[in-house]
């Protein structure tokens, strides 16, 4: 099943140096998931030949601007391309009142549903559920409110072994009940073990988007042993002071998070318009994390 993730901005709070404020695509058994929308994601998805059409599910992390500036475009143009399939949207509560001010003064009426779902400040819920996945809030240290958030794949069912079924001619119909653990009673008291037919799924994998945050212990419980963990890398830690007061993380802090938690792979990004290069950061998080890569525009990760 794919499961990777896209990075359509990595810049923090500006515009700058051809780098875009955070967003992010998650592909998760090719249904397409949005993750902040910062300025300029309408751009970006045409540069990378994205349709947005192809989004069903947003999740805004928190209401500083660069997480959400490019949504009233982003769902504006869907309404003009005449989407009408709702969208889901998962934020801080107020950004209900602000798109309804946004749509209310332009005179727009939607073709389609915008079904809202207010995140519930300061605490873990799990918000999302489907086949493929789930979705939990991770609880940042942030100026506002501000939620991260944990994507788990499902436990899938167990896998065939299709050249022996195809060998011993056992029909199709089966296959069904095999891939749900079951052992086969066959006409005749022929017993088909399933261990002999069928292999364990893969693990579930998971995806952990840490956005603006101060790097602290508080949240470290849901990380653990993530497969890939996105957190932002907004200083290098000669900037710890600063870092800090705006309560966001440095490369080496984001390293140490990941180091604690066990991460699979570390991917940082979210960072500061100080930087043109961002060489020296990936450098000072791989000193304490050496599965650490940049979150570059354009770029899909698999997870
Ligand atoms: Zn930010
Ligand atoms: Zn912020």
């Amino acid at each position: 099943m794919k499961f990777e993730v896209t990075i359509i901005g990595s810049s923090s709070a500006t515009p700058v140096y051809n780098r875009n404020p955070s967003a992010q695509l998650l592909n998760c058994n090719e249904k397409i998931y949005l993750i902040d929308c910062g300025e300029g994601t309408q751009q970006q998805l045409m540069k990378f030949g994205i349709k947005a059409s192809k989004i069903d599910v947003v999740f805004i992390s928190h209401l500083h601007g660069d997480h959400y500036f490019g949504l009233i475009g982003l769902l504006s143009s869907m309404h003009l391309n005449g989407r009408i399939k709702p969208i889901k949207i998962f934020a801080p509560a107020a950004l209900k009142d602000i798109l309804e001010l946004q749509f209310k003064h332009s005179e727009t009426i939607l073709r389609y549903n915008i079904d809202f779902k207010p995140i519930e400040p300061g605490q873990t819920t799990q918000i999302f559920e489907n086949a493929d996945l789930t979705v939990e809030t991770i609880v940042m240290n942030h100026r506002i409110p501000c939620s991260g958030f944990k994507f788990t794949q499902k436990k899938r069912l167990r896998k065939l072994i299709v050249e022996k079924l195809e060998q011993e001619q056992i029909p199709v119909e089966y296959f069904p009940l095999l891939k749900r653990g079951m052992d086969l009673d066959l006409p005749g008291g022929i017993v088909l073990r399933n261990a002999d037919y069928t292999m364990d799924s893969d693990e579930p994998k998971s995806y952990c988007y840490c956005s603006d945050t101060l790097a602290d212990d508080s949240y470290l419980s849901q990380l653990q042993n993530c497969t890939m963990l996105y957190h932002e890398a907004t200083f290098l830690h000669e900037m710890l002071e600063r870092a800090n007061q705006t309560h966001h993380t440095t490369a080496l802090q984001a390293a140490e998070v990941a180091k604690k938690v066990g991460a699979g792979k570390l991917l940082i990004g979210h960072f500061s318009s100080r930087y043109k290069t961002l060489l020296p950061l990936l450098e000072e998080a791989k000193t304490v994390f050496e599965h650490t890569e940049l979150a570059i525009e354009g770029n899909t990760y698999h997870i």
